[in-house]
């Protein structure tokens, strides 16, 4: 096998095709036309949700639900100090402060204890992540935020469908913001959601998606709004993939089952673990070695990659960014040297993940 295996890539078949051709040929190219309701919908209902309003892309799903709940400039939010970076970004939009919380290395989400050292009386918001698919400890979250009248927003970009005690996630805070970028769990090409139960919010975030245009007055404007609206095209892309998306999750469980048949009894070796109160989703399969740090990590991914197999460091703690002061969060620092994410979608083949096994076996340091 000499084929080059990529970290990820899209499911496209001929439902995809067919829905994206329809709504082309229908003349709706931007963003009115049957498939963003009927996206948004399903999308609500998938989640156990009553509302969701369809964005351009995730990061803009986080400003847009920061800006709804009047997140400003003087505030702080608390985010993990591992997470993709739109998610302190989209802080940054707003004028707030991101105020980096530790993980717990078990699921990678942010570690409650953690969130509870860092808040303070400018502290107005904790926006967990549930990274790599695995939902953070959403029932600690809730019981801090709510003793100190705190909103919680959850960043669901990575785990569309994953549970905590039976419940979706994107339903357990105010709202919940999801990605559709190409590697996502489901995809749009670009594109965002924001869910929720609360009906002012929900109108607030349609308001604001399509420049505060009043809904009685056409081109009046009362306050600052923006162009964050998805197109008919991206939603038909959307509702293709809706249907088929508990084949699509199912399938990243196997593919994860597969891996860790070929990977287990392997001393200081690990995939992704997660609590019994969770079913998580897994977006990518996490692999973490003792036996790594920054450079061996980088030198065993080189290697593999040159035997045709890809793949993508951890994050980097967010708080060494140049554009963020550093943040004491001992946890995320000696997590993040010592993983990798592994080949995860869903046309990954048997003799794929099994010839994927053997490069990782033959090159671990
Ligand atoms: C992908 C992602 C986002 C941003 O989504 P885009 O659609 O790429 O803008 C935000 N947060 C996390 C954790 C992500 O993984």
């Amino acid at each position: 096998m000499n084929k080059f295996i990529p970290i990820s890539q899209p499911s496209i078949t001929q439902k995809e095709i067919d829905f994206v051709n329809d709504a082309i040929r229908s003349g709706w190219v931007s963003s009115i036309g049957k498939y963003i309701d009927r996206f948004e919908n399903d999308f609500a209902k998938f989640c156990g949700v009553k509302y969701a309003v369809a964005v351009s892309n995730g990061t803009v799903a986080i400003h847009l639900a920061l800006v709804a709940i009047n997140i400003k400039e003087g505030d702080e939010v608390i985010i993990p100090d591992f997470t993709f970076i739109a998610t302190a970004n989209a802080v940054l939009y707003t004028g707030a402060t991101p105020v980096f919380a530790d993980i717990d290395p078990v699921s990678l989400c942010i570690d409650p204890g953690s969130i509870k050292r860092k808040i303070t009386n400018r502290t107005r918001a904790i926006m967990p992540v549930h990274l790599y698919g695995h939902p953070a400890d959403m029932n600690a979250i809730s019981r801090i935020a709510s003793g100190h009248d705190l909103y919680v927003i959850e960043d669901a970009a990575e785990a569309h469908g994953a549970e905590i005690n039976g419940l979706k996630v994107g339903g357990l805070g105010i709202c919940g913001i999801f990605s559709f970028y190409g590697n996502k769990i489901i995809t749009t090409g670009e594109g965002g959601m924001i869910t929720t139960n609360d009906q002012a919010l929900y109108e607030r975030c349609r308001l604001l998606r399509d420049h505060a245009m009043d809904k009685n007055k056409r081109y009046w404007h009362s306050e600052k709004g923006f162009n964050y609206r998805m197109t008919n095209l991206q939603a038909a892309l959307g509702c293709a993939q809706m249907e088929r998306i508990d084949e699509l999750i199912i399938k990243r469980k196997n593919i994860f089952d597969s891996y860790q048949k070929h990977l287990k009894n392997i001393p200081g070796l690990r995939l992704n673990r997660s609590h019994d109160y969770t079913k998580p989703v897994h977006w990518l399969v996490c692999m973490e070695s003792d036996k790594f740090n920054e450079s061996t990590r980088d030198l065993f991914m080189k290697k593999i990659k040159e035997q045709g197999v890809d793949s993508r460091p951890y994050f980097y703690p967010v708080s060494d960014m140049p554009m963020f002061r550093k943040a004491d969060t001992p946890v995320a620092h000696e997590v993040y040297k010592k993983g990798i994410n592994l080949p995860t979608y869903f046309d990954l083949t048997e003799a794929e993940i099994d010839f994927i096994c053997n490069v990782i076996k033959n090159n671990l340091p």
